[in-house]
């Protein structure tokens, strides 16, 4: 059964974790999704047997952050059994590199002790920590010590734990968190942990990458809407929120195809005011907040009739890319029989299958066997990469990407 893009209408009072102003707009609704879309499942019955929940975004006018005000923290069993690496694709290795090339000059990180909250499996912080000759400490629970992911170094260690409070001792020239602050609730005493953490001393840096929530309202992007996700940012909000808790935004900028926010920041002891560009965004949030609901139906309408028209053809569809996009784009849309099976680049997603659906996912090379007529790409980016991959085991399919491109 397809799930239904309309909020509940039921408008709950509530504070906005960000800037803790009541907040009562409402945008977006999708009932009974997986809880989580990084695991990794062996059976198609335990995929679907998955726990669900539903998710209501909110919006906060008074500062533009948005949030699933119904995120049921406590449901989330966090553990090793994730694969949310990217660093399968050439493309995101290349940007990571750079990135991490990057962050090293602009922090200064010669000699200098990292921590990188949030590391994953902590190729960023092996490379942060290559480059300079830096020593790193990562925390995440999802770090797992894989064979052949990773060389042993004595420079690089790891906490297998969530970031909290009891690591606010913790001493750190610089701090890196990426791709983490969208999975936190509390976002305001998240950040304040790591001003407190930072203390007194002035000359520390912070580097922050976070999805751009602006591009997933203005394009109806659903597919980056999914329930491990319960805070989203525009840049706007991320640089407020970070100058709120004591810190100077020194730098504020979109990267990877403007999907991701890139901020520098550093402690300061009184108030920063706004100055960079990309901070006066309320009110185009706001009026992308307002049209979202509307947006975000046409897109998924466009693409039910995409898959189903297609399906009714008698095409073989498969899409390409077993991360969170994906299990979003068939929980969201609810589609089954329609969707033949989820390729991935990533050795370690295949064999297994898809979080709510239960998609097998499988290596690119399964596709010589059993050809695809349509590919949908999880991620336009990475278009170039898989018509590479395609061509090299000689298959034409019709390759499409996610995008609102002809829903409009
Ligand atoms: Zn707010």
């Amino acid at each position: 059964m397809a799930n239904s893009g309309s909020p509940s209408g039921a408008l709950t009072r509530r504070v906005c974790p960000s800037c803790s102003t009541a907040v009562t707009r409402i945008l977006y609704r999708v009932p009974s999704i997986p809880i989580h879309s990084c695991i990794l499942l062996d059976t198609a019955e335990a995929a679907r047997a998955l726990t669900r929940r539903d998710l209501e975004l909110a919006c906060c006018d008074s500062c533009g952050f948005v949030f699933n005000h119904i995120f049921d923290e406590a449901v989330m069993r966090y553990s090793t059994n994730f694969e949310e690496s990217q660093h399968f694709s050439g493309i995101f290795n290349a940007f990571a590199r750079q990135l991490a090339r990057e962050a090293a000059e602009k922090c200064a990180i010669a000699g200098k002790h990292v921590i990188e909250i949030g590391c994953g499996k902590g190729e960023f912080l092996r490379e942060l920590c290559d480059v300079d000759g830096a020593t790193g400490l990562g925390i995440d629970p999802g770090y797992r010590a894989d064979e052949g992911r990773l060389t042993p170094s004595d420079k690089v260690r790891f906490i297998t734990d969530l970031f909290s409070e009891k690591y606010e001792h913790l001493e750190a020239d610089v701090i890196v968190c990426r791709h983490t602050l969208e999975h936190i609730a509390p976002v305001r005493s998240f950040v304040g942990s790591i001003r407190r953490m930072i203390g007194e001393r002035d000359d520390a840096a912070v580097f922050f990458e976070t999805p751009d929530a602006k591009r997933v309202l203005a394009e109806g992007a659903f597919w980056d809407i999914y329930y491990e996700h319960c805070s989203y940012f525009s840049p706007g909000a991320h640089a407020r929120l970070f100058r709120q808790e004591g810190f100077d935004v020194t730098e504020l900028r979109l990267a990877y195809d403007d999907q991701y926010i890139i901020q520098y920041a550093n402690p300061v002891s009184r108030h920063s005011p706004p100055r960079l560009a990309l901070e006066q965004d309320l009110a185009e949030l706001q009026c992308l907040a307002a049209n979202f609901p509307e947006r975000v139906r046409q897109v998924q309408d466009g693409w039910r009739k995409r898959v189903r028209s297609a399906w009714k053809c008698g095409q073989r569809i498969v899409l390409w890319g077993g991360g969170s996009k994906g299990v979003s784009f068939l929980t969201t849309l609810g589609l089954t029989e329609e969707i033949a099976a989820v390729v991935d680049v990533n050795p370690f997603k295949q064999g297994k299958f898809m979080p709510g659906t239960g998609h097998p996912v499988i290596a690119p090379k399964a596709l010589i066997d059993q050809p695809a007529d349509l590919v949908i790409v999880m991620n336009p980016i990475y278009v170039p990469e898989i018509e590479l991959s395609l061509k090299e085991t000689g298959l034409r399919p019709e390759i499409v990407a996610l995008s609102p491109m002809g829903f409009t």
